[in-house]
């Protein structure tokens, strides 16, 4: 007998099914149980009533309305057209077994493309037909603003996304483009490099600058407690060598708390590794917390704005954010001070009237302002395409050294890909539009 589902099951006398042990729809009444998959066989009786019997090991505890039901004893059935014989059952008999009228099912979104396995007959002798639902084609949800189209991006069609995009897209920008008026001797990038990402990992390099362009600080620092760190020093190419006579970090606090004290703003790409590791210069949670305060983040920010211009690019580390907005490296690609660099170029290009003065031509160098793509299949393709696009100064990094930079080709995440290439970053979830993807956006 071929079954609704496309399995084929043998028939067999009761017999031959106990013999199995194969328990009937009577067995598995009597014990509170209902089958958790297709029958395995069938029995006809003198009557030519068809008995289905179902595998002990694939049975589910019944819901409490299918406990006692004296219909099961005395099965009534009825046999299709196509031949298919099926079982006289209650609404909710059908429901806790999962078998629904098509028109239930229509409005569940489900098709049915499957004969009905239960029947039901109302009170003016008409039949009701059920169907599984396990057995019906889900329908594509549709979009959440005009309930029409099948569903695109953010739970809307196309033409409601590209509508709620413009309106996103407009009030980004006019958050980006208010004036701060903030004094650019204020304004501190940083970048970190650190023996891994763990909070037990040391700070071996510290590059700090203000936005006027003028590096701060730029140091290698040694570390108290760890000797190695294989897995990072291929990233950033800092050797346990190179650290030996770099001041601890002890010894450069008093020059950072005199430097953060004098910032209104602290900006790194992918802050929130940076401030969990910088943090503890300071002792106290309030000294911290108005550490906190200061410290902004260029990749969530940049991940807001490609949201809003260009949603289907996924990548989201400073190389990306680079290319999108049109900045060449200026020094060796991820050193700390290039990082630190591309970091004020990237806060400069997102917020062009952040400062009370305009870019100096130190700071606007290297930025022409017109997004580029990374192109190639493969990372190293696509690290060539970004060394091509160095300016001179750059131009003798190998396409090797500019491989690190890339995030993974297979990794689509903003939350892995951005900030810190380390392969393992935990990352920090984005603030920007990424956060409440799962909110149905108001239809416009
Ligand atoms: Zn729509």
């Amino acid at each position: 007998m071929k079954l609704p589902s496309g399995a084929s099951i043998p028939r067999m006398t009761p017999e031959e099914a106990d013999r199995r042990r194969y328990l009937s729809h009577a067995l598995l009444n009597r014990m509170h149980l209902t089958p958790a998959g297709d029958p395995v066989a069938y029995s006809l009786d003198g009557d030519g009533q068809t008995q289905y019997y179902y595998d002990p090991n694939r049975v589910v505890e019944a819901a409490p309305e299918l406990w006692y039901r004296p219909a099961m004893e005395t099965r009534e059935t009825r046999t299709l057209e196509n031949g298919t014989v099926v079982e006289k059952m209650n609404t909710r008999q059908a429901a806790a077994r999962g078998y629904y009228t098509r028109e239930r099912l229509n409005q569940m979104r489900y098709d049915v493309t499957a004969e009905p396995v239960a029947y039901n007959v109302r009170g003016d002798g008409s039949t009701i037909l059920f169907y599984d639902k396990r057995a019906a084609l889900r329908r594509p949800l549709p979009c959440a603003c005009c309930g029409k189209e099948p569903r695109y991006k953010r739970k809307l069609c196309r033409a409601c996304f590209e509508r709620d995009l413009a309106v996103r897209r407009a009030q980004g920008d006019a958050y980006r483009a208010e004036p701060r008026f903030m004094d650019r001797s204020r304004v501190l990038f940083f970048d970190l490099e650190l023996t891994g990402v763990y909070d037990h990992d040391e700070i071996i390099s510290v590059s700090i600058m203000d936005a006027n362009g003028e590096v701060r600080m730029d140091t290698l620092v040694k570390p108290l407690h760890k000797k190695k760190w294989n897995r990072t020093e291929k990233i950033h190419g800092i050797t346990p060598a190179m650290v030996q006579d770099a001041p601890t970090l002890d010894e450069l606090i008093p020059t950072l708390k005199e430097m953060f004290e004098n910032a209104d703003n602290l900006i790194a790409f992918g802050a929130s590794t940076d401030y969990s590791h910088i943090k503890y210069i300071y002792e106290t949670e309030s000294e911290q917390e108005a550490l906190h305060k200061k410290i902004r983040c260029a990749a969530i920010e940049f991940v807001r704005y490609q949201n809003e211009h260009f949603p289907d690019n996924t990548h989201a580390a400073l190389v990306d954010a680079m290319a999108a907005l049109g900045i060449t490296w200026d020094g060796i690609p991820h050193s700390s001070i290039a990082d630190t660099i591309a970091c004020m170029k990237v806060w400069e290009a997102l917020f062009p009237n952040y400062y009370t003065t305009p870019a100096p031509e130190a700071v606007a160098h290297g930025m022409t302002g017109i997004p580029y793509q990374l192109e190639g299949d493969s990372k190293l393709e696509r690290a060539a395409h970004l060394a091509e696009k160095m300016n001179a100064a750059s131009a003798a990094v190998s396409a090797e050294t500019a491989a690190e930079l890339l995030p993974d080709q297979e990794d689509d995440g903003y939350g892995d890909s951005y900030g810190d290439s380390y392969g393992d970053s935990e990352g920090e979830e984005p603030t920007g539009d990424n956060r409440d993807m799962e909110e149905v956006p108001a239809c416009v």
